[in-house]
C-alpha cells in the first residue's frame, strides 16, 4: 500500500516497512504545577528523531524520506537494491556498535580488511560496483 498523506514518502531504510513509525514529535503543553496538559496540534520534520518497530531502525526522519532526489530507476529494482543494502548495513551496526553516521564508512573500510584476508581485490569489486550502479542508475534525467 502506498502512503498519500502523513507516510508519504516515508519508508524504513532498514527493513523497508511504511506501515509504522514512532516520530519524535514537538508539542506545546500547558502546564502547571499539578502536571501537563498538551494544547493545539504536534510537529516533527526531516530532522526529527524517528524509530522502525518493524526492525528497530533509528534514524532521523529524512533518512526515512524516499522521493524526488533519487536518481534514475530504469528497472524499477533500486529500492529492492537499498533494501539489500541496509540489511547488511543493519547487521554490520548491530555486530559492531557503530552509529547511523559512521556505518557505511566503517563498513566499506573492514570490507577492505576482509578482502585482504580473503583474496578479493576490493579495487576491481568497486569499479564493478560503480559500473553496475552507473547502468542501474541510467535515464533520461542521468545518474547526479
Ligand atoms: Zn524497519
Amino acid at each position: 500500500m502506498t502512503n498519500t498523506n502523513c507516510l508519504q514518502g516515508i519508508r524504513c531504510p532498514a527493513c523497508g516497512q511504511k506501515d509504522r513509525f514512532k516520530i519524535t514529535a514537538l508539542i506545546t503543553c500547558i502546564v502547571t504545577d499539578d502536571g501537563s496538559e498538551p494544547v493545539g496540534d504536534h510537529d516533527w520534520d526531516d530532522e526529527s528523531n524517528a524509530h522502525c518497530p518493524g526492525c528497530g531502525f533509528d534514524g532521523t526522519l529524512g533518512y526515512f524520506r524516499t522521493g524526488s532526489h533519487l536518481p534514475p530507476d530504469p528497472e524499477g529494482m533500486n529500492e529492492h537494491r537499498s533494501e539489500w543494502a541496509a540489511a547488511a548495513l543493519l547487521a554490520f551496526m548491530e555486530a559492531t556498535g557503530t552509529d547511523e553516521e559512521d556505518a557505511l564508512g566503517d563498513l566499506l573500510g573492514d570490507l577492505m580488511h576482509w578482502a585482504d584476508r580473503n583474496n578479493f581485490d576490493f579495487e576491481s569489486a568497486l569499479d564493478r560496483a560503480r559500473c553496475h550502479y552507473v547502468e542501474e542508475t541510467a535515464g533520461d534525467g542521468g545518474a547526479k
